[in-house]
């Protein structure tokens, strides 16, 4: 028996965070530990990180060879006639690309690039679903979407203000710098419709109703103004649009803006006072999901610029990114409106034309959205998502993939939009393949192959494929990279840091901050190198609660699972846990209902309906929560597909829905004021 031990350093391939961990091979077993020198976890790890080893024992569940439809069912045919029968789709169809935020930096370059090269630029990835909104407004605020500091700097402030974000469980090791400030004497403030474990950990919990927060962030933008706490000297050299920000909150007032979001206005003014010192403003997808999400983050944007709180070590703003590698396949261009490191299209054809030595489109492309209305889309080549169960109103989404002339779905797991695929290739896992993930705040890290599965990475696929259609695409992610040096301004010189021989030598996972550590500290990435407020003024979400839908129900995430659970549902340890969609309801709701813990309801929305186990929780009355990991009563087959219109996000986190039980249908008028009422 070979008793060797070997270990490499890696990444976790669930969240945002980036924890590093390390594998250790011995007589052909692998056992995985955190990274104790690692500097986002030190030594920890969430439960997810901790069960890794059941998703390595799932990866034998994988189908073994490429399936391509056949009549009522699959047959087995290899990688590379999979290639081949891609390439040849490819050639005769009008498609949509959707590239993947669990895969690598160098995938996804790869995938968009291939994309640009067949003559279109409809390739997007789920940070249409999260992130999209703060890539808009923070892109027009500040000049970069990106988180302006390091995690660690959150530990390091006066008061920590949590908007839509639960990351307790969603974040953890976010919330262990949360904790460290609170012990050092912060402030936490929480925004959020539930009494989640993050709020049960802050000292004020604004508990705001879904589709509000533009209201609750003006109402406190007013009370800075009013009361003079904004940092003078801060707006004078750093920032412009002072003088119209000022006019447009003049008009506002904090009693009916408190009414709208249905917080306190004492509460609101204790905010805007604590938010003035140095404060970090942490927020996750409660701020972006929303017909208004652009707005939201820009109007979170206004309250740190008007406090001189970004552009400093200890303080900044902290989109929280969902998924591994969301931040990465932003970063590489894997959007339709940008080219990769956020290249504009309609300004940047011909310096890509240049590099790629190609004729590129000079429109922009579809929203992964926008892909599943759209009839021009005739075939799609989705790779490592599963928009059957994370896109909003999914039941539209399946319709479509129904129809599409041709599907191809390249997953790690045969997943619930494989079974609506022409062509299935199963790929290597992030165990299996090497490249960077960049992390939450822009950490860009190794990731290190620890097993040998013969599977191809997304990498090697796509090369392959390229080759069909008369491309010579780079073949390693080391070469990859060097043309992502040459393409992503904010790479440049990240390629010897993160392949170099140092790195390769003692097998660090390696990890190098893009920007540097701290974003905008001379000055903003605008042509004026200011920042800009903007005035944006609250709008109703799409839906309201009227007599037949009278809840709003907002949806999210649990501690134990992962996104549309394709690799937490795969771990038995997880899964005991959790397994199905529950609906959380205040106790006060419940009562007047008379709904149990534990009792099965219906959950009903315009789009469709869904079976739920009653959960009584610590939420806001007259608001619902669904998770929406599972495949079986998902739910987003109850979600609304209303875009934003500048960030083109659905509105995932607020709409209109109603409570049925088998003793009949439940209906309690709920008053959810409008501005101005
Ligand atoms: Fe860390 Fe996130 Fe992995 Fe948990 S899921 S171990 S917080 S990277």
């Amino acid at each position: 028996m070979n008793t060797t031990l070997n270990f490499v350093k890696t990444v976790c391939p669930y969240c945002g965070c980036g924890c590093g961990i390390v594998a250790h091979t011995s007589g052909g077993r692998v056992t995985i530990t955190p990274d104790r020198n690692h500097p986002v976890n030190a030594g920890k790890l969430c439960i997810k990180g901790r069960y890794l080893n059941q998703l390595l024992e799932a990866l034998k569940e994988r189908p073994k060879s490429p399936l391509l439809r056949r009549g009522g069912g699959f047959v087995e045919i290899n990688w590379r006639r999979a290639a081949e029968i891609l390439a040849e789709e490819l050639k005769n169809h009008s498609f949509g690309f959707v590239s993947s935020a669990k895969c690598t930096n160098e995938e996804n370059y790869l995938m968009q690039k291939l994309c640009r090269l067949l003559g279109s630029n409809n390739i997007d990835h789920c940070a249409r679903l999260c992130h999209a909104p703060t890539v808009s407004a923070l892109s027009r605020s500040l000049g970069s979407g990106a988180m302006t500091n390091p995690l660690d700097d959150i530990a390091e402030v006066e008061t920590v203000f949590v908007i839509g974000s639960n990351a307790f469980e969603q974040h953890p090791l976010v919330a262990t710098r949360i904790l460290r400030a609170r012990d050092r004497g912060a402030n936490v403030i929480v925004a959020d419709p539930r009494r989640t474990i993050t709020a049960r950990n802050s000292d004020i919990h604004l508990q705001i109703y879904p589709g509000t927060n533009v209201a609750l962030l003006n109402a406190m933008a007013k009370v800075i103004v009013d009361r003079g706490l904004y940092d003078r000297d801060f707006l004078r050299e750093r920032v412009s649009g002072f003088e119209e920000f000022l006019s447009f909150v003049s008009s506002l007032s904090v009693e009916e803006l408190s009414r709208v979001c249905g917080v306190k206005s004492s509460e609101i003014e204790r905010a805007a006072e604590l938010v003035s010192r140095r404060t970090a403003f942490v927020y996750c997808m409660g701020l972006t999901q929303f017909s208004s999400g652009t707005d939201g983050v820009t109007a979170l944007a206004n309250v740190a610029l008007l406090t001189g709180n970004v552009g400093r070590e200890g303080c900044g703003i902290f989109p929280l990114r969902g998924q591994n590698n969301v931040q990465g396949a932003c970063d590489m261009g894997a959007l339709p409106e940008f080219f990769p490191g956020y290249a504009r299209v309609s300004e940047n054809v011909e310096r890509f034309e240049e590099l790629w030595n190609a004729r590129l489109s000079r429109e922009r492309g579809l929203s992964l959205p926008e892909m599943f209305d759209s009839d021009e889309v005739e075939a799609m080549y989705i790779m490592g998502e599963n928009p059957a169960i994370s896109e909003a109103n999914c039941s539209r989404v399946k319709r479509k993939l129904e129809n599409l002339n041709f599907l191809a779905v390249q997953d790690v797991f045969f997943t619930e939009t494989a079974e609506h695929a022409d062509l299935f290739i199963p790929v290597a896992s992030w165990a299996e393949k090497d490249g960077t993930f960049t992390n939450t705040e822009r950490r860009v890290q190794r990731i290190r192959k620890f097993l040998n599965s013969g599977f191809p990475s997304d990498l090697e696929f796509l090369s392959e494929v390229s080759g069909f259609l008369g491309f010579n695409f780079p073949s390693t992610p080391r070469e990859v990279f060097s043309e992502i040096e040459r393409a992503v301004r904010q790479y440049r010189g990240l390629g010897e840091l993160l392949y170099g021989e140092v790195r390769e030598s003692n097998g660090e996972a390696g990890e190098t901050f893009w920007g540097g550590k701290v974003l905008h500290s001379e000055r903003f990435s605008t042509p004026d190198g200011k920042a800009r407020l903007f005035a944006v003024s609250y709008k109703d979400p799409a839906e309201k609660p009227d007599s037949s839908y009278p809840f709003l129900l907002t949806t999210g995430r649990v501690a134990f699972h992962f996104h549309t659970g394709t690799m937490s549902r795969k771990c038995r340890a997880l899964t005991q846990e959790v397994n199905s969609t529950f609906v959380e309801i205040s106790r006060r709701d419940a009562e007047r209902l008379g709904i149990r813990e534990g009792e099965m309801v219906r959950v009903v929305t315009r789009r469709g309906e869904i079976e739920a186990r009653a959960v009584i929780g610590d939420i806001k009355e007259g608001v619902l929560f669904v998770p929406f990991h599972f495949s079986e009563n998902p739910a987003n087959a109850l979600t609304s597909d209303v875009l934003d219109p500048l960030s083109k996000i659905p509105e995932l986190k607020v709409c209109a829905a109603r409570i049925e039980t088998e003793r009949g249908v439940k209906v309690k008028p709920v008053e959810v004021p409008a501005e101005g009422e």
